[in-house]
C-alpha cells in the first residue's frame, strides 16, 4: 500500500515514513499516510513565513475568490470526502454528508466575513490629532484539529486563517489524515499560491513543541481534549504565543415539564448521538423535570431502542462505530460505574458481537450525580438521566462542571427560557435546538472548554492583530 503524501510548498511530499488508518467498523488497514520529522516541520514553517507576504498583499476580494473555489472543489468531490469520512471515523453516510456540507459552508462564510475585517476610524479628542484601529493578519498559524469532524473542525480554522491573510499549517489527527488530504486536494486545486496552505502529519507532541518554540509560529488554534489544551497553555508561556483552544465538553440538557415532548425527545436525540457521542457538544447529563420525566425517559428509549447500530456504509444505519478500542472501554467503564452507584440500565450497555468498536447506544436512568459519567467527559453514545424538581436546582447542577462547552433547555415558557439562558455557564446553547451549532455564530468554551471563539465574524478576528494608530497634523 503506497503511503498518501503530505502537502508542502505547494507539492505532494512522499517521505520515508508513515502511519497506517483503521476503519473503525471493520479494523482493517485502509490507508498510509506519510509523516515527517522536526526538521521537516521547520522547513514547513519557513516556507509559510516566505509566503506570508505575497498572500497578506492581495486584495481580500481575491483571497475571498480563492476561499470560494476551495469551497466549490471540495463540493464537486463531496460524495467521495463523504465515503473517506465513514471509513476512517465511522458516522454514518447521511452524517458524512452534513459533515462535508458544514465544511464547505465554513469556507463560503469565511470568503463572505474576508471582506469584511473592518477597523474603525474613531472621532478626535483634542486638536491634532486622529485615530484609527486597523487589523492585520496575526502571521504564521498552526492549526491542530482532531478527528471527531475531520472535516469540518479543520475548515473553521483553515478558512477564517486563510481568510485573514494567515499562511497555514494543519496538522490532523492520526486518526483522520485521509479527510485532511481530501481537503488539501481540494485546496491544491484551487491554486492556491505556494507555502500558503501545507499538510504535515507526525509525533503529534514534537509538531506542537516545534509550532510552539518556533518564532515564525505565531498562533496555534487547536481543538482536542482538555489535556493537550492544558500542555499548550504551559507551553506557550515561554514566549507568550497565542491560542485559541476548543477543548472538552460536558453539556447538560434540561427538560423542563412544560416542554414539547416531542420536541425534546428529537432534539436529545440529536445533541446525543450524533457522530455515536463523539462530540464536544454532545448532550452528556440529563436532567428532566419530576412532572415528565416518565414519559421522557420512556419516549426517549423507544427511539434509542429503534436505532440502528452498524457500519456507516450500510443503509438505514444511524450510529456508526467508535473511533478506537479505547474509548469503548471507557464507556463501558463509566456505564459499569453508573450501574454500581444505582443507575438502571434502560437499555443498550453491551458492546456488540462483531468486529469494529461498536457500543449499542445506552439510557440510564435515575442516575447518581457523582457517577463518573455526570462528572468527566463522555465521549459515547451514552445518555445518563437524573431527576429534578426546581428550576433553579436544574440551573445548579447544569453549572456543577468543569466545562462550559455547550448546553440545552426544552420548555415552552418564554421567561423560563430567558432565565435560563442568562445563566447557563456555556458558549453556545440550543434553547428548544439540538443542532444549535452554525458557521454564522461564534462557537467556543467558557472555564476549561477554552479560549476564544470560532466561526460567526469573531472566528476571523481570531486571526487578526488590532492595532490602534494615532495621527499627529496640523487642523
Ligand atoms: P483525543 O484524545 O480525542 O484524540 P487529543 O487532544 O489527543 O484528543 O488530539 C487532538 C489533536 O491534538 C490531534 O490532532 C492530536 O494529534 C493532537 N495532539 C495530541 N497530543 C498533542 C500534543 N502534545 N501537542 C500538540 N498536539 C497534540
Amino acid at each position: 500500500m503506497q503511503p498518501n503524501k503530505l502537502y508542502l510548498n505547494g507539492e505532494w511530499i512522499a517521505t520515508d515514513q508513515s502511519l497506517e488508518i483503521i476503519n473503525p467498523a471493520t479494523e482493517e488497514t485502509i490507508g498510509r499516510v506519510c509523516t515527517i520529522d522536526r526538521d521537516g516541520v521547520k522547513t514547513a514553517l519557513n516556507h509559510a513565513r516566505d509566503a506570508f507576504e505575497g498572500w497578506r498583499s492581495l486584495p481580500a476580494k481575491t483571497r475571498a475568490d480563492y476561499l470560494l473555489s476551495i469551497a466549490s472543489k471540495m463540493n464537486d468531490r463531496g460524495e467521495e470526502i463523504a465515503k473517506t469520512i465513514i471509513q476512517e471515523n465511522g458516522k454514518p453516510l447521511a452524517e458524512s454528508r452534513t459533515e462535508v456540507a458544514v465544511a464547505v459552508d465554513h469556507f463560503r462564510w469565511f470568503a463572505e466575513e474576508c471582506r469584511r475585517s473592518y477597523g474603525r476610524w474613531i472621532p478626535n479628542q483634542v486638536a491634532g490629532k486622529r485615530h484609527l484601529v486597523i487589523k492585520s493578519p496575526v502571521g504564521v498559524v498552526g492549526a491542530i484539529s482532531p478527528w471527531n469532524f475531520p472535516l469540518f473542525l479543520s475548515a473553521r480554522k483553515i478558512a477564517p486563517a486563510l481568510a485573514a491573510g494567515c499562511p497555514v499549517i494543519h496538522k490532523p489527527s492520526e486518526l483522520t489524515p485521509l479527510c485532511a488530504i481530501a481537503m488539501a486536494q481540494a485546496i491544491d486545486d484551487a491554486d492556491i499560491p505556494k507555502g500558503v496552505f501545507q499538510l504535515i502529519l507526525g509525533d503529534a507532541k514534537m509538531i506542537g513543541e516545534e509550532m510552539l518554540e518556533n518564532p515564525i509560529c505565531r498562533k496555534i488554534t487547536f481543538t482536542g481534549s482538555t489535556a493537550v489544551g492544558k500542555s499548550l497553555i504551559r507551553g506557550a508561556a515561554a514566549d507568550v504565543k497565542k491560542l485559541s483552544l476548543e477543548l472538552g465538553g460536558q453539556a447538560p440538557l434540561i427538560v423542563f415539564d412544560d416542554a414539547d415532548l416531542n420536541r425534546a425527545v428529537e432534539g436529545a436525540l440529536a445533541a446525543k448521538f450524533r457522530n455515536a457521542g463523539q462530540s464536544c457538544i454532545a448532550a452528556n447529563r440529563f436532567y428532566v423535570q419530576r412532572g415528565i420525566y416518565d414519559r421522557f425517559v420512556e419516549a426517549f428509549v423507544a427511539r434509542v431502542r429503534a436505532m440502528k447500530v452498524g457500519d456507516g456504509l450500510e443503509a438505514g444505519v444511524e450510529i456508526g462505530p467508535m473511533v478506537r478500542e479505547r474509548g469503548l472501554q471507557s464507556a463501558l467503564a463509566q456505564v459499569q460505574d453508573a450501574i454500581d452507584r444505582g443507575a438502571k440500565l434502560m437499555c443498550g450497555g453491551k458492546r456488540l458481537a462483531r468486529k469494529g468498536f461498536f457500543l449499542e447506544p445506552t439510557v440510564l436512568a435515575n442516575v447518581a450525580v457523582d457517577s463518573l459519567c455526570m462528572r468527566e467527559e463522555t465521549f459515547a453514545p451514552v445518555a445518563p438521566i437524573v431527576q429534578f424538581t426546581e428550576e433553579s436546582e436544574a440551573i445548579r447542577m447544569a453549572n456543577d462542571s468543569w466545562a462550559g462547552l455547550s448546553a440545552y433547555c426544552f420548555t415552552s415558557n418564554l421567561d423560563r427560557a430567558f432565565r435560563v439562558m442568562e445563566r447557563l455557564e456555556a458558549g453556545t446553547i440550543g434553547i428548544n435546538d439540538g443542532v444549535p451549532s452554525t458557521s454564522i455564530a461564534p462557537f467556543g468554551g467558557l472555564k476549561q472548554s477554552g479560549w476564544g471563539r470560532e466561526l460567526g465574524s469573531e472566528g476571523l478576528d481570531a486571526f487578526l492583530e488590532t492595532k490602534h494608530v494615532s495621527f499627529g497634523m496640523s487642523e
